[in-house]
């Protein structure tokens, strides 16, 4: 098992046969990411690639753990990630790489930047939806939430108040 440095895989000057790499996706990816969670240890990105002569399938397994703000509470939740894809890469005539679905990949002097395909795969191993289970929300974020709620509902009242009495003295003056 090969311990890479950087997210890049060099396809071209990759033996014919299989190959095992290991990726650690760190703060400094997520950095560059600018996700909105928040990484607990590292993300740890295994990669088979298996070369033949007119392409490569690549079966990458991405594994850890970050953490999500709740949508009721926005204390935050751990949420383990665990996530594996499998993607056969061919060249077209021209020399470009090609994915499962025909679609040209980030493929620079015969090296694939596989920084793109990381994102995309933690992105979509995320839920839509992030909520705590019922009861498992932290009270005091929530009685804050319902003070300031309650505390937005007497601005709004107040400022429409002086408004209308304005309008009020203005009609009352041109009666006079
Ligand atoms: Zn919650």
């Amino acid at each position: 098992m090969r311990r890479e440095s950087d997210y890049l895989l060099d396809i071209k000057t990759l033996p014919i046969g299989k190959h095992s790499f290991e990726y650690e996706l760190d703060d400094s990816f997520f950095d560059k990411s600018e996700f909105s969670f928040k990484t607990l240890g590292c993300i740890c990105a295994k990669l088979e690639a298996n070369k033949q002569n007119a392409g490569a399938e690549l079966n990458i397994r991405l594994i850890g753990k970050i953490s999500v703000p709740c949508d009721r509470c926005l204390a935050e939740i751990p949420l383990s990630i665990d996530r594996e894809l499998v993607m056969s890469l061919k060249s077209d005539k021209d020399g470009n790489l090609l994915n499962n679905d025909e679609y040209e990949l980030d493929f620079d002097d015969g090296v694939l930047d596989l920084t793109p395909l990381f994102n995309e795969e933690l992105l979509v191993s995320i839920p839509i939806r992030n909520v705590h289970d019922e009861g498992k929300c932290d009270d005091k974020m929530l009685a804050i939430f319902e003070k300031y709620s309650n505390k937005r509902k007497e601005t709004k009242k107040e400022e429409i108040d002086p408004r209308w009495a304005a309008l009020k003295n203005i009609s009352d003056n041109l009666k006079e």
